[in-house]
């Protein structure tokens, strides 16, 4: 099961509780998943469509319980183009009428459904702003795996939804950016923090403690990686600086002998010759009376020094 769906499982469990945070969900689902059918004589009816069973049992939960609807929905699953199959809850006209009255309240003239009724106690009551949440990432929101990298996703078909999510994700703490995907309104979240306040405004808390675990996988990984790529890339540095020595006291060698140099430099320069892979440090430990790394470095840019003027005079 992907990081998102077992998000989805989990939101879909959780109980229901105060009749207020029960219209929001449901708000935000038919924002998300509702479309209105001609039944004739002018009479309308709500359908709920989703990809998933689980939103579309919690969307039935809600409508029972919210609305105490009359009429025994009528559940069908199709398939669409894609093959992936869809599933549909249609109400009655009676109660899509019922429904439509109750989540329309106060704001007329919204062409979309269900984000009409957003009273302004949903946007006070903390507990309603994550209800809209919450039904929001049921309806049209995805989660990539954290272990691929941090970002949530909510598609909207309408500006007007994708700015009331960036509303009410702000008021809880964060802050979300928008895009354009073929036509459809993206609102998204890429930071493992926002991520965890998101599940959490959510309620999910397995999902947070999940994410807990593989941040601090993740981090541990990079910082394991880090280590190794620095290792490698001062042994290879290490390696090219041994290298340009050993040629430097080669060069002098063959010029005019090791033994024209000073004692300390020849000491030096045999005991390079003869521990090409060794560090400054252990280079210097070798030496006697034992140098420091300074020393040695003092050293074998003296050496250095005089290898460029032999190959000037060359
Ligand atoms: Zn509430």
């Amino acid at each position: 099961m992907s990081f998102s769906t077992a998000l989805k499982q989990e939101l879909v469990g959780l109980p229901l509780e105060k009749t207020c945070c029960m219209v929001s969900e449901l708000s935000a689902l038919t924002a998300c998943c509702a479309s209105l059918s001609l039944l004739g004589r002018g009479r309308l009816q709500l359908v709920y469509t989703t990809h998933s069973p689980s939103v579309l049992k919690r969307i039935f939960t809600l409508l029972k319980q919210g609305y105490t609807i009359a009429g025994a929905p009528r559940l069908s699953s199709l398939s669409n183009f894609g093959g992936i199959k869809q599933y549909q809850l249609r109400l009655s006209g009676e109660d899509s009428r019922i429904l439509m009255r109750g989540l329309s309240g106060d704001h007329k003239g919204s062409q979309h459904l269900g984000l009409p009724s957003v009273p302004s106690r949903v946007v006070r009551r903390i507990c309603c702003r994550r209800a809209w949440i919450r039904g929001f990432f049921l309806g049209c929101g995805s989660v990539l795996d954290p272990r691929k990298g941090y970002r949530a996703e909510f598609v909207f078909d309408g500006a007007d939804r994708a700015d009331y999510l960036v509303r009410l994700l702000k008021l809880g703490g964060i802050d979300a950016l928008r895009s354009e995907r073929r036509g459809s309104e993206i609102v998204y979240i890429r930071q493992g923090d926002a991520l965890f306040t998101l599940f959490g405004l959510m309620g999910a808390s397995r999902a947070v403690m999940e994410l807990e675990n593989i941040r601090a996988e993740n981090s541990l990984r990079e910082s394991l990686n880090r280590v190794a790529n620095c290792d490698t890339s001062n042994f290879r540095k290490q390696v090219g600086a041994a290298q340009q020595q050993i040629e430097h006291i080669t060069r002098i060698s063959l010029a005019q002998g090791l033994t024209s140099l000073p004692k300390d430099l020849e000491e030096l320069a045999r005991l390079r010759l003869s521990h090409p892979d060794l560090g400054l440090k252990e280079l210097g430990d070798l030496a006697s009376p034992p140098l420091s790394k300074s020393g040695v470095q003092h050293r074998l840019r003296r050496l250095s020094q005089i290898a460029q003027s032999i190959i000037k005079q060359d």
